[in-house]
């Protein structure tokens, strides 16, 4: 059995970015793809990016038991497909790129995941970000800039906590953290 790694962090912190180096650095990594119910950004290609379906066949392999975890998250479903993750940790380390309430689940079923949380260098600056890059309502924002509290709330229960200041220093104490 390989390693299963989770990675999270608050929106705009980098941590898709860092994700990307290592799987393209290190063969010896792969990334599990999710489902979600949300639509298709531009660019996201369905199989690549996540598994785009429906509310209801979400809701019907919620019942067959096909998520490793699963969480709401702004309206839309998102979970991770419990057979892609069992099988391929057979061959591979599996990262798991999702939000804190997934990440507490697979930490609960299976205590031995590494769970990694990367920060902001300053929290003002990310939400400040956050701000100038919105292109919602205000409610909406509000919801955002919350939500990033909160993920960081959680920052106690995870084995590593990475700072994001400079890229290829973070993913240098990442791929240290998830190779010990
Ligand atoms: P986005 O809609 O921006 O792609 O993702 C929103 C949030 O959902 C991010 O924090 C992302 O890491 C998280 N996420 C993506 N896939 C999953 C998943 O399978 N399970 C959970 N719990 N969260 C996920």
């Amino acid at each position: 059995m390989k390693r299963l790694v989770v990675i999270s962090g608050p929106a705009g912190v980098g941590k898709g970015t860092l994700v990307k180096m290592l799987l393209e650095r290190n063969e010896d990594f792969t990334a599990s793809v999710s489902c979600t119910t949300r639509a298709p950004r531009v660019g996201e290609i369905d199989g690549t990016h996540y598994f785009f379906i429906t509310k209801e066949r979400f809701e019907e392999k919620i019942a067959e038991d096909g998520f490793l975890e699963y969480d709401r998250h702004f309206d839309n479903y998102y979970g991770t497909p419990k057979d892609f993750v069992l099988k391929t940790l057979k061959e591979k380390n599996v990262i798991l790129e999702i939000e804190v309430n997934g990440a507490m689940q697979v930490k609960k079923a299976y205590p031995k995941t590494m769970l990694v949380m990367i920060v902001p260098p300053s929290l003002e600056e990310l939400k400040e970000r956050l701000i100038q890059r919105n292109s919602e309502t205000e409610e909406t924002l509000a919801k955002r800039l919350a939500r990033v509290d909160y993920e960081l709330s959680f920052c106690k229960q995870y084995d590593f906590v990475i700072v994001n200041d400079d890229l290829e220093s973070a993913y240098q104490a990442l791929l240290k953290t998830i190779k010990q």
